[in-house]
C-alpha cells in the first residue's frame, strides 16, 4: 500500500489535485491552438482516451482569441475535459487583453523563467497572478531546467562560491529548480493566490535529476505536485525513462498529476501518452483504467503466432469497449485477462486472472482450456477459438460487472 504524501488540494473545474485525490492523468496537445477545428479534434481524442485534464499552448493572440471557441465546441460535443493554458514570455499580456480566454481556461501554466527579465518580471507575473485571482484560476509554477530564471542561477550560483564547502554542479542544479519553484510560489501567495489554487513542478530531462529534485521538493512543502520527465524522448526510450523516473516517486508518494512528455513518430498518435501514463499508474496499483490482458512473452515452446495475435486482439478489444464498458459495467476496469502460450505457465496464470485461455503450444493436444475465476469451465477446439474466447469473455462481463 502506497502512503501519498497529504499535499494541498487543488480543484481544476471539476477534477481534484492534491490532497490524497487519486493521481490525475493529464496531457498536451501539438496542434496550432489557433487552428480551432484541429485542436478541438486532437483534445476530444486525448480526453476520450483517458486524459483527465488537457493543456494547451496559448503563444500568440490568434490562440488566446481561439481558446473561448475550442471551449465552446468542446462543451457542444459534450468533452468537459478542463483546459489547461500554457503562457510564456507574452502571458501576461494575452491574459489581460482576452478575458474570454483567461475565463474559458480551468488553470494556467506559468513558467517563472520565461516571464520576463529585469524589472519587467516581478511585475508580469504579478499581472499573470491578479488574473488567476480574479477569475478564480489554479496556477501551475511550471519550472523547466532548460529555461531556468537566469537572474537566479547567477545569484543562487555565486552563493554557491563564496561557500567553505560548494555544493556540486547537479546538486545546485536542483537546488536552484526548487528555489525557484518555491519563490515563486510565495510570491503568488503574497500577492493574494491561496495555496490551494497553486500546482508545483519541476521538469528535467534526467532520471536521477528528476527524482532528487522532486524529494526535495516534497519534503520542503505541501504544494500540489505535476510530475513529469521533460523531453523524455521517441518510443521505447521515452517510455522507459518516464516510468522509470516516475515510478520511484509515486512509490513514494510523490505527485499529485502526471504528464508523459513523449515525441511521436511523424504522424504518430498523440494519445500513447495518455495510454502510458494510465499504464503507468495502473501497474503500480495506483489507479484502474481498462482491463489487464496478462500474455506470456512466448518461446520455443510455441513458433505459432497465433497467441500473440489473440492476446493484441482481446487487448484492441478491450481498449475499444471501454468507453462503452466504462458506463455500463462499473468495476470492469479492474478485471484481469490471461492469454497464455501454452500449458507451462498458462493454466497457473489463468487461474488468477478473472477469465484466462492457455493455448495450445508446440506439439500440445489442440486445445485451449478456458479458466473463469480460478476454474476450468471449458476447452475450446477448432478454427473459431478466437471468436469463441471473445464471446465468452463479453457474457463474462456482462454476467460479473452488469449487476454492479
Ligand atoms: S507459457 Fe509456455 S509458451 Fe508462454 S513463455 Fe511460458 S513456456 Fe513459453
Amino acid at each position: 500500500m502506497i502512503e501519498r504524501h497529504d499535499t494541498v488540494r487543488v480543484s481544476v473545474g471539476r477534477v481534484t489535485l492534491g490532497g490524497k485525490a487519486p493521481v490525475v492523468v493529464q496531457s498536451m496537445t501539438n496542434t496550432d491552438t489557433a487552428d480551432v477545428a484541429a485542436t478541438v479534434a486532437q483534445v476530444r481524442d486525448l480526453a476520450r482516451a483517458g486524459s483527465e485534464l488537457v493543456r494547451i499552448t496559448v503563444n500568440n493572440e490568434a490562440a488566446a482569441a481561439a481558446v473561448p471557441r475550442i471551449r465552446e465546441q468542446l462543451d457542444a460535443m459534450e468533452v468537459d475535459v478542463p483546459l489547461v493554458g500554457d503562457f510564456h514570455f507574452n502571458g501576461h499580456r494575452l491574459l489581460a487583453g482576452y478575458p474570454d480566454c483567461a475565463q474559458a481556461l480551468a488553470k494556467y501554466r506559468i513558467n517563472p523563467g520565461n516571464v520576463g527579465s529585469g524589472e519587467k518580471k516581478d511585475a508580469q507575473f504579478a499581472s499573470m497572478i491578479e488574473t488567476a485571482i480574479r477569475y478564480e484560476k489554479p496556477v501551475r509554477i511550471g519550472v523547466n531546467w532548460g529555461s531556468l530564471d537566469k537572474a537566479l542561477v547567477a545569484s543562487m550560483m555565486d552563493e554557491n562560491a563564496q561557500r567553505a564547502e560548494p555544493l556540486d554542479a547537479d546538486r545546485m542544479m536542483r537546488e536552484i529548480m526548487v528555489a525557484s519553484a518555491l519563490q515563486s510560489a510565495a510570491r503568488a501567495e503574497q500577492i493574494g493566490l491561496s495555496r490551494d489554487h497553486i500546482v508545483l513542478s519541476c521538469k528535467m530531462s534526467g532520471v536521477q535529476d528528476l527524482v532528487g529534485v522532486y524529494r526535495m521538493l516534497a519534503e520542503r512543502s505541501d504544494y500540489a505536485l505535476h510530475l513529469g520527465l521533460t523531453e523524455a524522448g521517441m518510443g521505447s526510450k521515452g517510455i522507459v525513462a518516464s516510468t522509470a523516473a516516475l515510478a520511484v516517486l509515486l512509490q513514494e508518494g510523490i505527485g499529485d498529476t502526471i504528464r508523459i512528455s513523449l515525441t511521436p513518430e511523424p504522424g504518430g498518435d498523440r494519445t500513447q501518452e495518455v495510454r502510458v501514463a494510465q499504464e503507468i499508474l495502473q501497474s503500480m496499483g495506483l489507479r484502474a483504467f481498462m482491463p489487464m490482458v496478462v500474455a506470456c512473452p512466448g518461446c520455443g515452446r510455441t513458433t505459432s503466432t497465433y497467441f500473440q495475435q489473440l492476446a493484441q486482439d482481446i487487448q484492441s478489444y478491450l481498449r475499444e469497449q471501454m468507453p462503452l464498458w466504462r458506463e455500463q459495467f462499473p468495476g470492469v476496469e479492474e478485471m484481469d485477462v490471461a492469454v497464455m502460450g501454452c500449458v507451462v505457465n498458462g493454466p497457473g496464470e489463468s487461474k488468477h486472472a478473472n477469465i484466462g485461455i492457455s493455448l495450445p503450444g508446440t506439439g500440445e493436444t489442440p486445445a485451449a482450456p478456458v479458466f473463469i475465476d480460478g476454474e476450468k469451465a471449458l476447452t475450446l477446439k477448432g478454427d473459431r477459438i478466437a471468436e469463441e474466447f471473445q464471446e465468452i469473455l463479453e457474457d463474462y462481463v456482462r454476467s460479473r460487472y452488469g449487476a454492479a
